[in-house]
């Protein structure tokens, strides 16, 4: 069964595009002050410029905070419950959202993750959080 596939609009299909021209997590990187940002703004919001990219990051993190469904209302998703979706700080500073396929139960603040894409459409990536171990 296949998930939902959102179909991201403006700064958020930059986003996704980078990402997939990149074959690997990219991220908003303010092109004055270097501040990392998600998800994508026009503006910096620590020094206002217009001037950003979007560059590869490490993929580590850690679990910043984190969600358990018991039930979804997408079939494709309703299959794998209950399953966690993390809120991942990067090592960079910005703070994503990611599936995992880690048991709930095995989910921690501050638990370290690597993070990857998983390319979902010509427009979409899923990222995703695995247990470095
Ligand atoms: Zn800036």
């Amino acid at each position: 069964m296949t998930t939902f596939l959102p179909t991201p609009e403006w700064l958020l299909l930059d986003w996704n595009h980078a990402c997939i021209a990149a074959d690997t997590l990219c991220i908003q990187r303010c092109g004055d002050c270097g501040q990392w940002r998600h998800p994508p703004r026009r503006l910096c919001p620590s020094c206002y410029s217009a001037q950003s990219s979007y560059q590869a990051v490490s993929g580590r993190g850690s679990v910043y905070s984190f969600v358990v469904s018991h039930r979804s209302r997408d079939l494709g998703w309703q299959e794998q419950v209950p399953y966690a979706t993390l809120l991942v700080e990067l090592e960079e500073g910005a703070r994503v959202l990611a599936a995992t396929s880690i048991s709930p139960d095995r989910v921690s603040i501050g638990q370290q993750l690597n993070l990857r894409i998983a390319i979902r459409s010509d427009d979409f990536v899923l990222l995703w959080a695995d247990d470095p171990s």
